[in-house]
């Protein structure tokens, strides 16, 4: 009976026997079963067919003469090729420990001659089963490796894809974070990270006393100058460069910032004392000093530096920053290059001038100014010659403010401008009302002070037009004081100016005069028709014989340009005697009188005063006309 098909493809079967009528025996049965079927004679025989061409399945007699089943299959078993062939042994010896013996040498099965065709077959069938089965798991088995490792392989490089896009972003962000922090033309650290350490040296200082640190607030001088006449590349430049050179000048762990345009600052960590910093601040002057060279040109500049040093007294790191850059506009106030250390009273005048300015804006709204009025006495006839009005300021809660503290703050600001037309409006309707009022007053003069930016404004002439109109004050009774240093810049311009203004008749008159350039070559080029001497001069001329010989220089100078002369601030009367006698036209200062306001100015003009300038004691009283 033909039996089923054997499993799968594994039908080499190889049978091994010495006697040859069970080799055939062998053969007849499993041929139709669809097997096909080797022999061998001996067992060295089948070696060498197993190895030639391995079967699926050997069916082996255990009793031969050159080699017994037993020794064939441990050489099987133990060659790794042809160990997993089951064998299965076909024997007549029926000992248990034969059985014993043919599983311990690898046998898988034991099959007892004469043998019964289907049990056999069965058993044949149940090993190849096996069989078939163990080389599926394994087929699997090795499927699954190759999996696995084609898994294990993407996702190496998904991982490593993945490794690489993150540094990718880390760096990205770390950049990001690195332009965040830093200054991208000098690349030092920025405000922001700036801030940050100046935070940390304040906590620190908290936690510790006795530690101290200290921030200097560092701007170059005439940096705009070097922007503006050779471009912002080498401006550029020369940043790059002075940010170099700033970090040479540093310690390890002290930080330097930009904090923008040519504004650096420092962090000097764990100082022992101010003079630390002021060594820094030495060193960093003199670095800068150094010229550079940059695209041909050789540049020179300085650095004007606050310090202020840090304690655990700060509240807020800002307040540090803040109080260095105050030190810091107080050594560009001292001149260039010079370095200031903070201490709390600039920090109040700061603020009051801060309060001030903000009052400054209301003040005209509020009519909070008046003119006071100081004579000007003619040295020749000794009397009056007219007057100066002189700006105050009331304020509401402090009182008289001095306008050398808010002319500066008015002039920053641009306030000046209005200021300075309410002034002319105010001193011309004044003087103009006296002519008409007392007899003696028709010929006096008012002078008025004139700020340099009035003296740029466009419409200065129609302002001063439409105040001569509206006061009928004369053109020659108004006298305008402008300074030497106004006349340095736009210097054709402001010829111009002037010009129309003589046009109209108007006096003009420098004041201060020596306090400025002071060139005495260039003054033929102004239509200037008085000259001020300065009261510093004035008030050394009687004891330094220098000052003296400069007054009378001045005046010779003054009187072949055929200018007149006023002397300021004179106070004693040796020096009005000194003065009349170099021929000093006029005189001012309070000796004669202090400035006066309304009322004062009022009852002087009254009295119609006459001032003789002699040498006795009581010579400088004023004899007062009838
Ligand atoms: P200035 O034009 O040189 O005015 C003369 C200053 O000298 C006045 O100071 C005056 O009070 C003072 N003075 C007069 N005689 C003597 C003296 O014998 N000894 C001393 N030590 N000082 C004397 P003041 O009023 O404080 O004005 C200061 C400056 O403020 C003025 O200097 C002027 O530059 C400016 N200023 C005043 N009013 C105005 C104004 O309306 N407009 C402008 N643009 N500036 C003004
Ligand atoms: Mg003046
Ligand atoms: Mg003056």
């Amino acid at each position: 009976m033909p039996s089923q098909s054997p499993s799968h493809e594994l039908n080499q079967i190889l049978v091994v026997d010495d006697t040859p009528e069970n080799l055939r025996l062998l053969s007849d049965v499993l041929t139709p079963r669809q097997y096909h079927v080797r022999c061998a004679k001996s067992g060295s025989l089948a070696l060498l067919g197993i190895k030639a061409a391995p079967p699926d399945l050997i069916l082996l007699d255990i009793d031969m003469p050159d080699m017994s089943g037993y020794e064939v299959c441990a050489k099987l078993k133990s060659q790794p090729e042809t160990r997993e062939i089951p064998v299965i042994f076909l024997s007549a010896l029926d000992d248990v420990l034969d059985k014993v013996k043919a599983f311990e040498v690898g046998g898988a099965d034991y099959v007892k001659k004469p043998f019964h065709v289907e049990e056999l077959v069965a058993r044949i069938k149940h090993q190849l089963n096996l069989r078939a089965a163990k080389l599926e798991i394994q087929r699997l088995n090795t499927l699954l490796e190759q999996r696995v490792q084609q898994r294990t392989a993407q996702l190496e490089t998904t991982n490593s894809n993945l490794k690489r896009e993150i540094s990718e972003r880390q760096k990205a962000e770390e950049k990001l974070l690195y332009d965040a922090l830093h200054d991208n033309l000098t690349q030092l650290p920025n405000r922001v990270l700036f801030m940050e350490r100046v935070e940390n040296a304040l906590r620190y200082t908290r936690r510790h006393p006795s530690y101290k640190f200290a921030v200097l607030f560092i701007d170059l001088d005439r940096f705009k100058i070097v922007n503006d006449s050779l471009g912002h590349a080498v401006g550029d430049q020369l940043l790059v460069a002075i940010a170099r050179q700033l970090e040479k000048c540093l310690r390890e762990g002290d930080t330097v910032a930009r904090l923008g345009g040519d504004e650096f600052t420092i962090l000097l960590a764990d100082i022992d004392d101010i003079s630390d910093a002021i060594q820094i601040a030495e060193r960093i002057q003199e670095s800068v000093e150094s010229h550079f060279c940059l695209e041909g040109h050789r540049i020179f500049t300085s650095a004007s530096i606050g310090i202020a040093v840090g304690s655990a007294q700060y509240a807020q790191m800002e307040d540090i920053l803040r109080d260095a850059d105050i030190a810091m506009y107080r050594a560009k106030e001292m001149g260039r290059s010079c370095y200031a250390i903070f201490d709390q009273n600039m920090y109040y005048q700061t603020l009051r001038l801060l309060h001030l300015e903000s009052d400054l804006r209301q003040a005209l709204e509020r009519e909070e100014f008046l003119l006071h009025y100081q004579p000007i006495i003619s040295l020749t006839t000794g009397k009056l010659s007219g007057f100066e009005a002189l700006v105050r300021w009331e304020h509401p809660e402090q009182g008289f403010v001095s306008p050398g503290e808010f002319i500066p703050l008015a002039e920053d600001t641009g306030l000046i401008v209005p200021l300075g037309e309410w002034v002319l409006r105010e001193a011309c309707t004044q003087m103009r009302q006296w002519q008409l009022q007392y007899p003696d007053a028709r010929n006096l003069k008012i002078s008025v002070n004139l700020a340099g930016k009035q003296l740029q404004e466009v419409d200065l002439l129609d302002t001063i037009d439409g105040i001569l109109a509206e006061t009928q004050l004369a053109g020659e009774m108004l006298r305008l004081e402008i300074t030497e240093s106004m006349l340095m810049e736009r210097t054709e311009e402001i010829i111009q100016v002037m010009q129309r203004l003589r046009d109209r008749r108007i006096q003009l008159s420098i004041d201060d005069f020596g306090t400025g350039y002071s060139s005495l070559s260039y003054l033929h080029r102004f239509p200037v028709t008085t000259l001020k001497i300065d009261r510093t001069f004035v008030s050394n001329m009687s004891s330094d014989p220098e000052n003296f010989e400069i007054v009378r220089t001045v005046i010779t100078l003054a009187h072949t340009l055929s200018m007149e002369v006023v002397a300021e601030g004179v106070e004693t009367t040796e020096q009005s005697i000194q003065l009349k006698g170099l021929g000093c036209e006029l005189s001012q200062g309070y000796l004669f009188s202090k400035p006066l306001d309304r009322r004062s100015a009022e009852t002087m003009l009254q009295k119609r005063p006459h001032w003789t300038v002699e040498s006795s004691d009581s010579s400088m009283l004023p004899a007062y006309s009838r």
